[in-house]
């Protein structure tokens, strides 16, 4: 069992620490929040002062912070993780960030001596909870086979998805797809109600034919066809809206910064951001189903 340094105890972060400790590892937990702290160590954690502290003579440290900017505060800032962890450890970044942000923290990891990967996850507060999280994991071959075993323990699926900030670049590619194809299917049902065909009609139609995907079929943004789907229990998440949008910016942006059109991706964000300064940021984002059908 390892020593373990977790950064960052909020919705996710809290309970796949507690994971941790289940599995019998040793927690030395730190997060700004004074509630999260004192959450951790009623758990079993021992709390640190600041990252720094509790990096030291941590054999893993492990991140799950809001967004990039934390994440390079919490590694190359004055006190930080690089400047204090124990020379061999290795670096696990959780949080979901940008690509640009990811491969900077891991290249300044590299240059200090530190194996480092970006671990994004897929499953939610639920996930987090079970530890049944999916994690795409990017950074070397060697870094992934050391993260795994830790993964394991807050996880069920862990998948390479190849070097330094591709685990951010799956996780982006994943939910752009996701965004785009929630509106489509939503603004499907949106247009068979104005023309009199039944939702679960189009239902039985287009889930077994060409209009087939996940979002109609896992998670159905109308009442009925899926029934454990939110749109069963008004839209409480599930994956909340203000997310969606936050992935869908991050896409954005890589799409800039790497000169690649996303034009769906963008119009995907833009609709999520009406949707969400509306006041649903809180909502499941297959709620976009009812903005579509110009309800308030
Ligand atoms: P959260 O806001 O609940 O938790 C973040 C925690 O980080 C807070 O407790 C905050 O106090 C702490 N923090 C911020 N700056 C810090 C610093 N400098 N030092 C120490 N602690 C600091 O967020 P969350 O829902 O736990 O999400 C964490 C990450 O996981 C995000 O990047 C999010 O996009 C991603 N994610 C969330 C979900 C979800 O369903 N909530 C799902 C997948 C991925």
């Amino acid at each position: 069992m390892a020593t373990i340094a977790f950064i960052g105890l909020g919705n996710m972060g809290g309970p796949m620490a507690r994971n941790l400790l289940k599995a019998g590892h040793a927690v030395q937990a730190f997060d700004l929040s004074e509630a999260a702290c004192t959450a951790a160590r009623d758990a079993g954690a021992t709390i640190a002062a600041g990252p720094g502290a509790a990096a030291a003579g941590a054999e893993v440290v492990i991140t799950m912070l809001p967004a990039g900017k934390h994440v390079r505060e919490v590694y190359t800032g004055e006190g930080g993780v690089i400047a204090s962890a124990k020379p061999g450890s290795l670096f696990i970044d959780s949080s979901t960030v940008d690509v640009d942000s990811a491969r900077a923290v891991a290249a300044a990891a590299e240059a200090a001596g530190f194996a480092m990967v970006d671990a994004p996850v897929s499953g939610g507060v639920g996930g987090a909870e079970a530890g049944t999280l999916t994690f795409m994991v990017g950074g070397t071959e060697d870094a992934f086979k050391r993260a795994e075993p830790i993964l394991a323990a807050m996880g069920k699926a862990i998948v390479h998805t190849g070097g330094p900030g591709n685990g951010q670049a799956a996780k982006i590619c994943n939910n752009m797809i996701l965004g785009i194809s929630m509106i489509g299917v939503s603004e499907a049902f949106a247009l068979a109600e104005k023309l009199g065909l039944d939702s679960q009609r189009l239902f039985d139609v287009a889930s077994k034919s060409s209009g087939q995907c996940w979002s109609l079929t896992s998670y159905c943004p109308v009442p009925g066809p899926v029934p454990t789907s939110p749109a069963n229990r008004d839209y409480q998440p599930g994956f909340a809206a203000a997310l969606m949008l936050k992935d869908l910016k991050l896409a954005v942006e890589a799409g800039q910064s790497t000169g690649s059109p996303l034009p769906l991706g963008g119009e995907a964000a833009q609709i999520y951001t009406l949707f969400c300064n509306s006041g649903f940021g809180g909502k499941d984002f297959s709620g976009i189903v009812n903005m579509l059908r110009g309800q308030k």
